[in-house]
């Protein structure tokens, strides 16, 4: 095993010094890469680096696989056959822990995504505590099912865990997705390799600190940090790995997909993007209300959200008092320090993904879209930091990318539509299926229209409404599989039949 490497102290956004571990967390320890390599990690409120982790590959991978795997198998007091209710009370003491350092946490998650300070405290990690003691409350209650149809056999099914799980998550809810991750597959008893992503490794490895202080046994989290097509991709490729769910881009989807196909068939689950329509009907309850929840949709986490609602459509009779509002709130954002309370929005996560946003503004301009709001690179008046200002489209042609592809940033166009036919048509012409809302006073229209809509969530006159409590994931290519609730623990078993004679059927060659 690599050598132990000590924890760095990090300067974070608000100007605290704080200890992180920066190893690879295999079997408990955090232990430097087998190549020794180093990643820079950065603010994206300064554009500076402040600090390094180690950088792992397909040998730390290994590494990682081999003690989860003995984490699995070991004996009667390893995860995979441990008592359930005990799993549910570490699940819970790792709640605890995280939320007893739940400032700093926040502070740590703000300065590596960008994202608000408050938000991060209020709203990402009172999250990941309430969804690790959702999960912490299934661990013994998953029982089997019976199935006795056949006259004389007992049969039964029983859920048993797949064995060794990769996870791999992006970067725009880093602990978050931590623990829509973690907990479910904990809870049903499966071992973990879990990788975060490049630019945002800071509060999984502090999480994983919490791990080890809870008791979890050795090797039943391991936390990779390094780069998608090494390490992820070697996580992908391992033969001992039984599951991956991946939560990220398409393409990189269909490669987990393909290198699954090409090894060893694990099981794949899939959470990808979307391009997801916010419909609202001139029957809303007013068009500032739902000017109001389409800024939220569309701004939320600076628009880094797979659900958000990056294609208005919304009715003539409410069209022009709408966008007057909805420009209006665009408008007021508030770029700044995440830490600053005045500060509405932060900054992108990375330069790589600013400049991927400022190319759509630039291509949507180019399709001949007006922009009534029109993204501003703000790098220069705000310190370096990856800051842009929303845009808006509206005059979008049909056929443009901009409406096709999904931008991952503060960029929104608006279309309007004369009927209910029209809006459904418009709303399912995507390859994506993730997420939609549906904004208006009339229940049977909103009956209709959830089930017209070709999406994981429909959302009623609200947006971005997530919830552990309720499954979560796509239709076509926005995923497979859900998340959340008890939908997410089916990602993480296999179904046992056990068929057995009750002593009286005969063997249909036993002789006569
Ligand atoms: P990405 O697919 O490039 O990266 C996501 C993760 O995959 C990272 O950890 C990365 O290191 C890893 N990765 C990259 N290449 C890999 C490979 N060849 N093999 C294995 N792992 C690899 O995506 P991104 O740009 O970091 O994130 C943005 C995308 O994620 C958007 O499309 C967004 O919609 C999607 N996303 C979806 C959800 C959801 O729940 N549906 C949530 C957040 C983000």
């Amino acid at each position: 095993m690599p050598k132990i490497l000590e924890s760095a102290t990090f300067t974070l956004g608000n100007g605290k010094p704080v200890k992180i571990p920066i190893g690879q967390f295999i079997n408990n320890e955090f232990v430097d890469s087998v190549s020794g390599k180093r990643m820079d990690v950065y603010n994206p409120a300064t554009g500076k680096v402040i600090g390094q982790v180690s950088e792992a590959d397909a040998a730390d991978v290994d590494l990682a696989v081999k003690a989860a795997r003995a984490a699995y198998e070991k004996d009667n007091r390893s995860w995979g056959f441990m008592q359930h209710g005990r799993r549910g009370a570490l699940l819970n003491k790792l709640a605890d822990l995280i939320e007893a350092n739940q400032e700093e946490l926040a502070a740590i998650e703000a300065t590596d995504t960008g994202k608000l300070y408050k938000d991060a405290y209020s709203k990402d990690f009172a999250g990941v505590i309430a969804t690790l003691r959702y999960y912490a409350g299934w661990a013994d209650k998953i029982t089997g099912k019976t199935y006795n149809v056949i006259p004389g056999i007992h049969a039964y099914s029983k859920y048993e865990p797949i064995g060794v799980c990769g996870q791999i998550i992006p970067w725009n809810f880093p602990a978050a997705m931590f623990s829509w991750k973690i907990g479910p597959a904990l809870a049903t008893g499966n071992t973990i390799v879990i990788k975060s992503a490049e630019t945002t490794p800071l509060s999984a490895l502090k999480m994983c600190e919490y791990i080890k202080e809870a008791g979890f046994p050795p090797g039943t989290v391991n936390l990779i940090t390094g780069l998608g097509y090494t390490a992820g991709q070697a996580i992908a490729d391992h033969m001992d790995v039984d599951k991956v769910a991946f939560t990220g881009s398409g393409p990189v989807g269909r490669k987990i997909m393909e290198t699954a196909a090409k090894t060893n068939l694990k099981r794949v689950t899939l959470e990808l993007g979307g391009k997801s329509p916010n419909i609202i009907f001139d029957d809303a309850k007013s068009a500032k209300d739902a000017a109001e929840w389409a800024f939220f949709g569309i701004q939320m986490n600076m628009g880094q959200v797979c659900t958000a609602g990056s294609r208005i459509l919304v009715q003539e009779g409410i069209a022009d008092e709408f966008t007057k509002e909805f420009v209006k709130l665009m408008e007021s954002v508030k770029l700044g320090d995440p830490f600053d309370d005045s500060s509405t929005h932060g900054p992108l996560n990375s330069s790589v993904h600013f400049d991927r946003v400022q190319g759509w503004v630039e291509t949507g301009r180019k399709e001949g879209a007006d922009t009534p709001v029109c993204g501003k690179d703000m790098r220069k008046e705000l310190g370096g930091g990856y800051f842009i200002t929303p845009t808006v489209f509206t005059n979008v042609k049909k056929d443009s990318q901009i409406l096709s592809n999904e931008v991952f940033g503060p960029v929104v166009s608006i279309q309007t539509f004369k009927t209910e036919a029209e809006a459904i048509a418009e709303a399912n012409r995507t390859t994506y299926g993730l997420a939609s809302a549906v904004f208006s006073s009339n229940n049977e229209r909103l009956l209709r229209m959830n089930e017209a809509i070709r999406a994981g969530t429909v959302w009623n006159n609200v947006y971005n409404f997530a919830h552990f409590g309720v499954p979560f994931g796509g239709y076509k290519q926005s995923g497979i599989g859900r998340e959340n609730a008890d939908a997410a623990l089916f990602n993480y078993l296999e179904t046992k039949s056990v068929v057995a004679n009750m002593g009286y059927v005969r063997s249909p060659y036993a002789s006569l």
